[in-house]
């Protein structure tokens, strides 16, 4: 660790982020009076900040993105020995590490066989928004141009895919949006909607309810988290993706995946998909395709929906009229080849069923004892723990509450996140998604940081 406490650079660091630095997702009136946290390194799971102290990181770099740990120095030494060979080129032309890694992601998701590269989330999936239109253009006679997308789901933060964001207060101030995007029921059965046994297909049905209501002839495509992340970590319920096929199919509708959080194993598979018997036309992936080491999304396709983007070569319209311009930086790619590699040689999608069943168990241990616990669920390592201020009537525990819990943790040392400020009423689930090596002693202080912020703050 080399952090200086005091030292000038990093106090003068600290002070410039004050005076020059937007942060996402942060109301900057409380920094007018204190200094916002400026972190310097990381290895591991761990975290240092400019005043010295030390974290353990229980997010992954806040937002489900680191997921082979900080400080990997193979991955570093990849992108310096690509950037001073060939670091750039866009547009039509191709590039080594694209070439290659495009290969090896094909290996891992049958069914697929292109990829087209951007470099967020938020533009992976915005690339599909644009192909499925362009597809209601050529080929459907103009129809079959809507998207379907599900409450509590998130897929972005344009204008593009916030229309198709089922949080909606992330949304809600930045409308008008483009038609055409329509929202279907969550199927989250801790907060039922219907009171049936088979909630996973009765959820599902409602998809089917709404392509009837819609006309099925004017939707193109669903899109669907594998398990929803920002919206509460909710793994569908038995029988729901099954069904959700079935209707893909029975009316010709495109199903795309989400997988920005769930891709690159952190549920335990290579994608959160992948636990299910479904056949995605799209997949999406961001943020642990290089863990956070470069920027890079892709898109990820079939046969079938690339060859209706060169049906008529002598057509200038007949071709995907789109481009990433950093795209073609060949860091993002040759990160993620590194990345992919280190999961697969340090056997981390194990280790991610592994500790991710000992994450639950601790959390549901937890809920024994503190009464405060309503549910916990996830898949790997991604989990979530909604927290109520009444378990009978499931009355959400209040936002500011749950937030003490996370700044408790952090005070301990541990950084967990938590559904924040997206959900009118149900900013009350705590997430975790530590890095894919985190080891029992992790697993163990992570829950009893929780443990003890529950007792402080709750009782
Ligand atoms: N999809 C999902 C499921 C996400 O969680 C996010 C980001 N949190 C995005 C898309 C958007 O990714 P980005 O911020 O890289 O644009």
């Amino acid at each position: 660790m080399t952090v200086v406490v005091g030292s000038n650079s990093l106090s003068h660091a600290v002070a410039a982020d004050r005076a020059y630095v937007w942060h996402h997702l942060s109301q900057h009136k409380p920094y007018e009076t204190i200094d916002p946290r400026v972190f310097v390194e990381g290895k591991g799971l761990k975290l240092w900040d400019a005043n010295g102290n030390q974290y353990l990181d229980a997010v992954s770099g806040g937002v489900w993105t680191v997921n082979v740990g900080y400080g990997r120095e193979s991955i570093a030494n990849a992108i310096r020995d690509q950037l001073v060979k060939l670091n750039y080129y866009a547009g039509a032309a191709g590039n080594v590490p694209g070439a290659l890694f495009a290969e090896k992601l094909i290996e891992k998701m049958p069914g697929l066989t292109r990829v087209y590269y951007s470099n967020s989330g938020s533009e992976a999936n915005e690339k599909v928004y644009k192909m499925v239109r362009q597809i209601a253009h050529r080929h459907r006679g103009g129809k079959k141009w809507k998207i379907l997308y599900r409450e509590r789901d998130y897929h972005g933060t344009t204008i593009g895919t916030l229309a198709t964001s089922g949080q909606p207060q992330r949304a809600e101030q930045y409308g008008p949006f483009p038609d055409g995007f329509v929202s279907v029921p969550h199927c989250l059965e801790y907060r039922k909607q219907w009171d049936v046994e088979n909630y996973g297909e009765r959820a599902a049905d409602a998809i089917e309810e709404a392509i009837l209501r819609e006309g099925s002839d004017t939707v193109g495509c669903l899109v669907l988290e594998p398990v929803t992340a920002g919206g509460g970590v909710i793994v569908p319920p038995k029988g729901y993706w099954e069904r959700v096929q079935e209707i893909c199919r029975k009316y010709d509708i495109l199903l795309h995946i989400d997988e920005v959080v769930c891709g690159l194993g952190r549920t335990g598979t290579w994608f959160g998909y992948q636990h299910y018997d479904i056949k995605p036309d799209f997949v999406t992936m961001a943020k642990g395709v290089a863990s956070g080491y470069a920027a890079i999304s892709c898109t990820v396709t079939t046969e079938r929906v690339f060859e209706m983007f060169k049906d008529n070569p002598d057509d200038s319209m007949s071709y995907f009229r789109d481009i990433s311009t950093f795209g073609g930086c060949t860091s993002g790619p040759v990160a993620a080849l590194e990345n992919m590699r280190i999961i697969e040689d340090e056997g981390l999608l194990e280790n991610t069923i592994k500790m991710g069943d000992r994450c639950l168990s601790n959390l549901q241990a937890l809920m024994e004892k503190h009464r405060a616990i309503g549910d916990v669920r996830g898949k790997g390592l991604f989990l979530g723990a909604e927290l109520v201020a009444d378990r009978t009537t499931k009355e959400p525990l209040d936002e500011k509450r749950v937030q003490a819990v996370v700044a408790d943790c952090l005070s301990n040392g541990v950084i967990i996140g938590a559904t924040n400020r997206s959900l009118p009423g149900l900013n009350n689930t705590l997430c975790l998604s530590p890095a894919l090596i985190a080891t029992p002693d992790d697993v163990d202080r992570i829950t009893d940081a929780i443990d003890k912020a529950l007792t402080r703050v709750v009782g």
